[in-house]
């Protein structure tokens, strides 16, 4: 089962991906982590694109199909969750063929649905254990001892650069100009599942396993 999580900045990707990996143990592929791994580990490809991602601009089709050729290749079988991926109608073509090549098939992708509004406090709201990566918000989704992951424990609780209101606009305006005909894409491909991603965490999951299961049968 493979799947594809789809939406703008803030719509809540990363989050249910994080508990579809506890749940089902599927594999969550982030070009945004994977992004964020190369600035920290300060390779020559973290250095070219840091500025374009703190502007909130997309890094080349390139650079990201090249990570995810990467990834899938290295991990053989199935399973996957596309998070952040793909972006552009360019991406969607690359990661047909690779998962073509790979032997695999694209089972489902939900289109996450939130307001601009709504989107805007989550990312203002948003901040994320360097440690193990599990995701907050300053209101829905405070850790339980303030300054603490409840996951891990770590008190190494960050705040993504990006995470700004110039970025998020031109996120947001990048989100619709280039990612938005994905909708469409896979409308067309019977592979959409639009969602209300303004439910709260534990419904929007709710949500998610239904389309899974769905597509499982
Ligand atoms: P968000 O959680 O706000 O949706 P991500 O963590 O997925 O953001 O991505 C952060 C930044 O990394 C993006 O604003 C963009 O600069 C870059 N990025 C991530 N994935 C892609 C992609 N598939 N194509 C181009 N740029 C990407
Ligand atoms: P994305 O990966 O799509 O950019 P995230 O999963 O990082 O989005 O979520 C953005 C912020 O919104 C985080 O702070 C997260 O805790 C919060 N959040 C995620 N889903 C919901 C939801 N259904 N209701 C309210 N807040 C949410
Ligand atoms: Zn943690």
């Amino acid at each position: 089962m493979n799947l594809i999580l789809l939406g703008p900045p803030g719509a809540g990707k990363g989050t249910q991906a994080k508990r579809l990996v506890e749940s089902r143990g599927m594999i969550q592929l982030s070009t945004g982590d994977m992004l964020r791994d190369a600035r920290r580990s300060e390779t020559p490809l973290g250095a070219q694109v840091a500025a374009i991602m703190d502007a909130g601009g997309l890094v080349t089709d390139e650079i990201v199909i090249d990570l995810i050729e990467e990834k899938l290749t290295a991990a053989g079988g199935g399973g996957f969750i596309f998070d952040g991926f793909p972006r552009t109608l360019a991406q969607a073509d690359a990661l047909d063929a690779l998962l073509g090549r790979l032997g695999q098939t694209l089972d489902a992708v939900v289109e996450m649905r939130v307001d601009d509004e709504a989107l805007v406090d989550r990312i203002a709201g948003r901040f994320t254990c360097r440690d193990c990566g599990e995701m907050y918000h300053d209101t829905t989704r405070p850790p339980l001892i303030p300054g603490k992951c409840d996951v891990c424990g770590s008190d190494d609780l960050y705040r993504r650069p990006d995470d700004n209101a110039d970025s998020l606009r031109t996120r947001l305006l990048e989100y619709y100009k280039k990612t938005s005909p994905l909708i469409g894409y896979y409308h067309a491909k019977g592979l959409l599942s639009p969602l209300d991603g303004m439910e709260d965490i534990a419904t929007v999951a709710r949500g998610i396993d239904a389309v899974l299961d769905s597509a499982a049968s």
